[in-house]
């Protein structure tokens, strides 16, 4: 946990956090327009490694969206999860879909990678979601044991196999029979989603809900 988000709101005002502007929360009016021009809102289902997948993806990998999920993943800003929080549970679409679901568990990031990081980006998004619309946040069920190339640098093939055997399940009755939907930042080929899809199966799970903030 960053030091920064121990600090109390009321300690200071938000910011927007794209023009930083005071007085209007973590995301303004005039930016909360911008970032409509990139929502997408898509749900779609499919089979994947045998089970039926509900996925819901927010917004396109563009423009604004772009350039805050880099910033927020590799420039040490922690704190931009309340402004992307903000634009996932103020979509009544989006709420709906999360809220048919028990538990939130976010894509592991291996721990050496979170030391160095300071924070796991989805994990934020997830603890926030899941105390905003009541659900339950898993970050010790499905967890990353090796540290392999970023998914970003590699191409489709490459991608396949870099997620083989890196993610595990421990703690599986936490999982069992309750309904369980994974949240990642950026979805490009589905690897990762579906590599942690077939994992979370093994648990017996009864339904799987796939959240991605960003499509590629
Ligand atoms: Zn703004």
């Amino acid at each position: 946990m960053n030091l920064l988000e121990k600090i109390p709101e009321y300690i200071f005002l938000p910011s927007c956090g794209v023009c930083k502007k005071l007085g209007e929360g973590y995301l303004c009016n005039k930016c909360g327009k911008d970032i409509e021009k990139y929502k997408i809102e898509l749900i779609e289902s499919e089979k994947i490694n045998g089970i039926q997948v509900e996925k819901i993806y927010l917004f396109k990998y563009l423009g604004i969206i772009r350039r805050k999920i880099i910033e927020y993943k590799f420039n040490d800003k922690p704190y931009l999860y309340k402004m992307f929080c903000k634009t996932i549970i103020e979509n009544k679409k989006t709420c709906e879909f999360i809220k048919s679901y028990d538990i939130i568990i976010p894509v592991p990031i291996y721990k050496k990678r979170k030391k160095s990081r300071g924070y796991n980006q989805s994990e934020l998004i997830s603890r926030e979601i899941a105390k905003k619309l009541n659900l339950q946040m898993f970050n010790n069920v499905l967890i990353k044991i090796s540290n392999n190339e970023m998914q970003s640098k590699l191409n489709r093939k490459q991608r396949l196999k870099n997620v083989k055997n890196v993610y595990k399940i421990i703690n599986k009755e936490k999982i069992t029979n309750k309904d369980v939907i994974i949240f990642d930042d950026i979805y490009t080929t589905g690897s990762t989603i579906n590599e942690c899809i077939s994992i979370l199966k093994k648990a017996n799970v009864n339904k799987i809900g796939v959240l991605i903030l960003a499509k590629d």
